[in-house]
């Protein structure tokens, strides 16, 4: 038995099955192969698992984001029933080549065919065919898809994980996460807590092949890992586990309550999400809206960005799966721990403080114009309200507003039906907070970005394990320029929210309610705990 401390991110127990998730750097090597047949014939059973794979998938996106999203996946799977690209693999294979290499020659010459073609839509397919001869590598190297090679869930121990391979991650094979580094603040743990998954991060251990199936312990509570736990202990962690359950269904009958103090005060309890399937989360928590889309996780784990079509079928998705209850978009935030290939980002020294979220939006308004207008046509489906990120001054408001009023008009012309749209800033920066009151004057409302807020008020980078401990969450500057941010909101007449993860954090929920704070959104895993500090009060 072995235990290793660890920072929690969430409060919870899991027991189960080690995995140690490794990055995905397979490479394919070329090898000369005797029995041809016998390579074709495995060459054509990767193709039908790809296929069965992509069906999978469909069915699965069908439900969660609708048909036009899910078309993706049934156009993969044409693609691999498509005659030249079968017959350029089977070409090579009969060359005695390895089945793995055949398909990245095939794979290469396809993408360069249509990289090189005038037409845009055909330049994009390249990205396709190098997603599903990849597929078709994977299946042959038997490497899965997420690196999870069992159905069965595990506790996945990594070194660590980026957000884009956390959103990947597929929620029913994962019990836990447990990471050597990453900060309870980062946005993989801000996923890990939304998947209401109990995980450790900053965990002081060394993982290796040797711990793949043996079984650990997440302890959450008291940020601890256990491995191997002895029968005692299994049996004690098993029964505080139940107990944890019981007390997650204890909390089920707050369910359909008002989020009102016993002097009769009341708060709206909104839920964040990152992607679509996130609201059937909210909803079940009972969340009364949407308080924070990162709509960044759109654009996350893909080669290409999203179309205007695409996300317009996510946001319409939400909007109609939270039925007129209210959903704040907020608009990307890439950049600082959020990276992505495409946008081709120049590295910088200190990413937190560079080129991100608005200032990206500012300086590229072709990839901010698809976005709004995305947002615009699918407030026609509900009460959407959209946010933007990192605003330090009026005038990036005023450009941002000028740049909505274009989107609009051109929207109205075109002939789209659209809804009201509330338009908000986060409130993030120590510089917003100070100059809130002009801001006010701007905007319906603010919502207080507390992560961003404290690492940029006490100068602490939040993706630093190091600092984790000097961070006082609880610092009265932080809670000065919360208080500040909501005087100048009212002072206005506007609403002000807290979307960071300070908003869940129960022993300040009576603080915030003597601020005057108007909404709190959490991760849906938080909702009905929030609900109840509130009754408790
Ligand atoms: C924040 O900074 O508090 C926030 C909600 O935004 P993010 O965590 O996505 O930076
Ligand atoms: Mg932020």
């Amino acid at each position: 038995m072995n235990k290793y401390s660890g920072k929690s991110v969430l409060k919870g127990i899991a027991v189960g099955r080690i995995f140690w998730y490794q990055k995905q750097d397979y490479q394919v090597v070329k090898t000369e192969i005797t029995d041809i047949d016998a390579e074709i014939g495995r060459y054509k059973q990767a193709i039908e698992t790809a296929k069965e794979q992509l069906t999978a998938l469909y069915d699965e996106a069908l439900v969660n984001v609708g048909e036009d999203h899910a078309m993706i996946f049934d156009i993969h799977r044409m693609m691999l029933e498509d005659d030249d690209y079968l017959e350029a693999i089977e070409d090579v294979v009969k060359e005695g080549v390895n089945a793995e290499y055949a398909v990245e020659m095939a794979q290469d010459q396809f993408a360069e065919m249509f990289a090189s073609m005038d037409d845009e839509y055909m330049k994009a397919r390249a990205a396709d065919v190098k997603d599903i001869s990849q597929r078709v590598v994977r299946i042959l190297m038997g490497v899965a898809e997420d690196g999870i090679p069992t159905d069965e869930p595990v506790i996945l121990v990594a070194d660590d994980l980026t957000p884009s391979e956390t959103v990947k991650m597929d929620k029913n094979k994962i019990l836990a996460f447990v990471t050597v580094r990453g900060s309870s603040n980062s946005h993989t743990a801000i996923l890990a807590r939304s998947m209401n998954l109990p995980a450790l991060v900053n965990t002081a251990m060394e993982p290796s092949e040797e711990w793949n199936g043996k079984v650990g312990v997440v302890d959450g509570f008291n940020g601890e890992f256990i491995m191997e736990p002895d029968q005692e202990l299994l049996d004690e962690m098993i029964r505080r586990k139940n107990q944890w359950v019981a007390d997650l269904e204890a909390l089920e009958l707050l369910k359909g309550k008002d989020n009102v103090t016993s002097d009769g005060r009341k708060v709206h309890i909104y839920a964040n999400i990152g992607k679509v399937s996130d609201a059937d989360a909210a909803l079940s928590a009972d969340a009364g809206g949407i308080g924070l889309f990162r709509s960044e996780f759109l654009y996350l784990g893909r080669d290409t960005f999203p179309t205007e079509e695409e996300q317009y079928v996510s946001y319409k998705t939400v909007l109609e799966k939270m039925e007129g209850r209210k959903v704040i978009i907020r608009t990307l935030d890439i950049g600082a721990d959020k990276k992505v290939d495409y946008f081709n980002l120049e590295p910088e020294e200190n990413p937190a403080l560079g080129y991100r979220a608005i200032r990206i939006c500012l300086d590229r308004p072709e990839i901010f114009i698809t976005q709004l207008r995305a947002i615009y046509r699918a407030s026609a489906y509900g009460q959407a309200a959209i946010m933007f990120p990192m605003i330090v001054s009026v005038e990036e408001v005023r450009r941002v507003k000028e740049i909505v009023e274009q989107v609009k008009g051109e929207l109205k012309v075109e002939g789209y039906p659209m809804g009201g749209v509330e338009l908000g800033i986060m409130v993030e920066t120590p510089a917003a907070a100070v100059i809130s009151a002009e801001l006010a004057k701007e905007v319906d409302f603010f919502s207080i970005g507390t992560n961003d807020l404290t690492q940029y008020t006490l100068a602490v980078d939040r993706q630093n394990q190091k600092l984790e401990s000097t961070c006082n969450t609880h610092h009265p500057a932080v809670l000065k320029l919360i208080e500040m941010t909501v005087q100048s909101a009212h002072d206005a007449g506007i609403w002000a929210g807290i979307c960071g993860e300070l908003a869940a954090d129960t022993d300040l929920t009576e603080t915030f309610l003597d601020m005057g704070v108007d909404e709190l959104s959490v991760s849906p895993s938080a909702v009905l705990k929030v609900r109840k500090a509130v009754r408790d009060i």
